[in-house]
């Protein structure tokens, strides 16, 4: 069809025209498809990197160590205070392990402090 066509020079020059606007449009068809097909892999790669990415953080930022108190093993965000979820000790997360907020004694003796006075305020108050 197309060489019985051109034997007409108008008609085979559109025919022609009409070839290289299809080729421009499959070469333009083919950047969209593969654009889409790139945005397709960053859509399923960023994910990904995102999640290492935040594995990569976490690892920087959580400390694994033993409970200098009852020995119980947890991780900790880096520099921040808890409380051990096993024996409920005040502990504080530095970059090589956890460390007790308060020297051995300081509760007992706050304790005791604590105590006469809300004795002496009820005695008070009656
Ligand atoms: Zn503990």
């Amino acid at each position: 069809m197309f060489r019985y066509n051109a034997n007409t020079s108008g008609l085979g020059c559109g025919l022609s025209f009409i070839l290289i606007a299809f080729l421009l449009a499959s070469v333009g068809l083919g950047w969209v498809v593969n654009g889409f097909l790139i945005l397709l892999c960053v859509l399923l790669i960023t994910p990904i990197i995102a999640f290492w990415g935040f594995q990569w953080w976490l690892k920087r930022k959580l400390v694994q160590d033993e409970c200098p108190v009852c020995s119980y093993e947890f991780t900790g965000f880096k520099n921040t205070e808890f409380r051990c979820p096993s024996c409920g000790e005040a502990l504080q997360v530095e970059s090589d392990g956890f460390s007790r907020i308060t020297p051995p004694g300081t509760i007992d003796v706050n304790a005791v402090e604590v105590s006469p006075q809300q004795i002496e305020e009820n005695t008070y108050n009656e």
